[in-house]
């Protein structure tokens, strides 16, 4: 792999090497990482792993760990932050803030770091002039927020080294920074990984990004010759270009002009069905939080299924308002242990995924395997083992057979398979 200036694009990645579906191209820890604060004290801080009982730090009480292991290692990261947490509680910075801490003490250590191979901490694009002005004050606030936090360590970050300009790092944080997802794509912290912020976007990538704890697997999913670039998607493919363009603009300053956004391709399927309905939908769907509690979740259903039936034939389920429903219905579903409408919800999702997501997706083969737990859950066995073949095969490539998540699959795959033999009777 090797780092080339990509026309008009700045600089970009390329293959020295012909690549096929399902390479491991690159492998990298992160530079500086941490768990978000909506997982805070569910996961270990050090490996990401969610576990019921963990060890909790005796200074500030707030970092947890799998185990001691976890901790001696996290422990240079900790160290510092650790006083600041301690000192601003009951308060605690947003995910950004304390990642900024992080990569100042990390900056302040000088130690060198494998992730900055291809491309350095100091390398990385700020945007700075292209910021709007609405972001320019976002950062503004977040930066008076990180003095808060960080002054028993350090009384004044604005005499910092220039190097480390905090205003400019929380710049380059923003349009550099990626969101670690655990095995079932939930966000659960989010890092930085100078060289792989090379990479630039396409809204139908050569590469996906996978992570196993905060490590980064950077995979092929398609053919690569050699010196074509590569490519990842920067944002959920599943929005229409002119979502994505402003999301885009607005996170990374550019306009993606690639084949997918140029042609509008499947737009057409993406917003099918009647305006009026799909509009009300996206409207349900933008007011909705994360439900805290049973009643909650009840609540959010009922709203669910009330669009259902208002909008039940106006909107195919290709419709991406719709979609997103549809998996927000089966998600309040399975909270309530309604597993069987969960079900339904879920079958009638796979089909659109298959559409949007048509090569090798990871986001497919979790939806995949969310939909076999079910099938599994009502003793459905041989469908759930077909759900599971489906899913295994684009998992080879999109996270390859050591990954975690195969484990999982393989497990449950077992389940299914003593399930049906159960089912058969005692043989005599
Ligand atoms: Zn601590
Ligand atoms: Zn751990
Ligand atoms: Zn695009």
């Amino acid at each position: 792999m090797e780092k080339f200036a990509s026309p008009g694009k700045g600089n970009g990645l390329r293959l020295t090497k012909h690549a096929k579906p399902g390479e491991l191209l690159y492998r990298a820890e992160p530079f500086a990482y941490t768990v978000t604060k909506k997982r805070l004290g569910g996961v270990c801080e050090r490996c990401l792993r969610r576990k019921d009982r963990l060890l909790r730090c005796s200074q500030c009480k707030v970092a947890r760990y799998c185990d001691i292991q976890c901790q001696k290692v996290a422990w240079q990261d900790h160290k510092r932050e650790c006083k600041c947490i301690k000192n601003i509680d009951p308060n605690f910075p947003p995910d950004s803030v304390r990642l900024v801490g992080r990569i100042i003490f990390k900056l302040l250590r000088q130690s060198t770091c494998p992730s900055e191979e291809l491309y350095s901490f100091s390398d990385l694009q700020s945007n700075f002039e292209k910021l709007s002005e609405e972001m320019k004050e976002g950062l503004g606030y977040l930066t008076r927020a990180l003095q808060l936090y960080l002054k028993v360590e350090i009384q004044d970050v604005s005499q910092l080294p220039p190097a480390l300009d905090v205003f400019q790092t929380f710049a380059k944080v923003t349009c550099n920074c990626f969101s670690i997802s655990n095995g079932e794509v939930q966000d659960v912290g989010v890092g930085l990984y100078p060289s792989m912020s090379l990479l630039n976007n396409n809204c139908d990538p050569n590469c996906v990004i996978v992570f196993q704890g905060p490590q980064l697997h950077l995979r092929s999913i398609r053919e690569i010759q050699i010196g074509e670039e590569l490519t990842i998607s920067y944002i959920d493919t599943m929005m229409s270009s002119a979502e994505r363009q402003q999301q885009l603009k607005r996170q990374y300053c550019f306009e993606c002009d690639c084949l997918m956004c140029r042609t509008h391709s499947k737009e057409a399927f993406m917003l099918a069905g009647d305006e009026q309905a799909w509009k009300e939908v996206k409207e349900v769907i933008n007011k909705v939080t994360t439900p805290k509690s049973q009643e909650e979740w009840k609540e959010a259903l009922v709203k669910y299924r009330t669009s259902f039936k208002k909008t039940g034939t106006l909107l195919p389920d290709t419709n991406i308002y719709q979609l997103k429903l549809l998996d927000l219905a089966m998600d309040a579903c399975i909270n309530l242990g309604l597993l069987e409408e969960a079900l339904l919800y879920g079958n009638r999702t796979l089909e659109p995924y298959r559409f949007y997501y048509s090569s090798f997706h990871p986001l497919r083969a979790v939806q995949m395997m969310r939909v076999a737990k079910l099938q599994y859950s009502q003793d459905m066995f041989p469908q759930a083992l077909e759900t599971l073949k489906q899913a295994y095969d684009i998992m080879k490539v999109t996270h390859g057979a050591e990954h975690s998540l195969v484990q999982d699959l393989m497990m449950l795959k077992e389940d299914c398979e003593a399930g049906i033999t159960v089912k058969s009777g005692p043989q005599t």
